[in-house]
């Protein structure tokens, strides 16, 4: 039994007289404590997915179990629930708060988990040990990502669910952010799905699903994945 299982998912939005499909009969499979990445041209639904995997968006039609409980079934509330206390969520920009210090951000995200971590542990645990009392304006790009990654790993999630989280740095400070990212993976055993356009991260991943078109065209397994340092 898979850990997450899309199953024939369908996701339409309303535009006017325009239906548009974004999901059409979509389905994957993903294994717990799995590095999986998400790849494919612009519109072909994978922050779709995404946020339908996250509890924020509702499907169409078809089933998404996690951890054997169909998370389509849930009532407003208990989506909620999930969102908060299952799920991490990183961006493309941080969305950190410019006047609160990196660990006062990962304070303020914690305030309504059930079981949270210590906001020191967890920045100590993407490097940022130093940096805690910054405020974002006084981090790089990398930096900040890393204090999102420690304000997403604070709520002690079971999964990780990742939106081009390098999509507005440099290569090499990606490349870093991805190695913290399969990190986490490996050694906090959370599942951690990654949304990018960066090649440097194939490779990284023990799964590759490639989307086109609101559809799954493509499925890899990478049975050595690398790492980069
Ligand atoms: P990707 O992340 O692969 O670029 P998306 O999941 O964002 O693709 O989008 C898939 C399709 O659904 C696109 O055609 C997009 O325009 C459409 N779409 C996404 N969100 C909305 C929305 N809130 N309202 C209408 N159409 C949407
Ligand atoms: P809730 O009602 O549980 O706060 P939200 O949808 O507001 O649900 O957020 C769920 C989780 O996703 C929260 O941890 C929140 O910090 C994060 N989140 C959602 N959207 C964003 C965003 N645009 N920027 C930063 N964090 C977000």
């Amino acid at each position: 039994m898979s850990y997450i299982e899309f199953k024939k998912v369908k996701k339409e939005y309303q535009m006017g007289e325009v239906v548009i499909q974004a999901l059409n009969e979509t389905s994957f499979e993903i294994n717990k404590g799995e590095l999986v990445v998400i790849v494919g041209p612009s519109g072909a639904g994978k922050t779709t997915t995404l946020n339908i995997l996250g509890g924020m968006d509702r499907v169409s039609s078809g089933e998404v179990l996690i951890d054997n409980k169909d998370i389509t079934k849930l009532k407003e509330k208990e989506l909620i629930k999930y969102r908060r206390e299952d799920i991490g969520f990183i961006f493309q920009f941080y969305n950190l708060v410019q006047n609160l210090t990196a660990k006062e951000n990962v304070e303020l995200a914690i305030q309504i988990c059930k079981d949270p971590l210590p906001p020191e542990d967890v920045l100590h645990k993407v490097g940022l040990k130093d940096r805690m009392d910054n405020f974002p304006s006084q981090l790089s790009g990398g930096e900040q990502q890393r204090v999102a990654i420690a304000r997403a790993l604070a709520k002690n999630p079971k999964l990780l669910l990742c939106d081009e989280p390098t999509g507005a740095l440099d290569y090499n400070t990606g490349k870093q952010i991805l190695q913290l990212l399969q990190d986490t993976c490996r050694k906090e055993n959370i599942t951690v799905v990654v949304i990018t356009h960066n090649s440097a991260i194939a490779p990284m991943a023990d799964k590759i699903i490639s989307f086109k078109n609101g559809k799954v065209s493509d499925i890899r397994l990478n049975e050595h994945p690398q790492s980069i340092e």
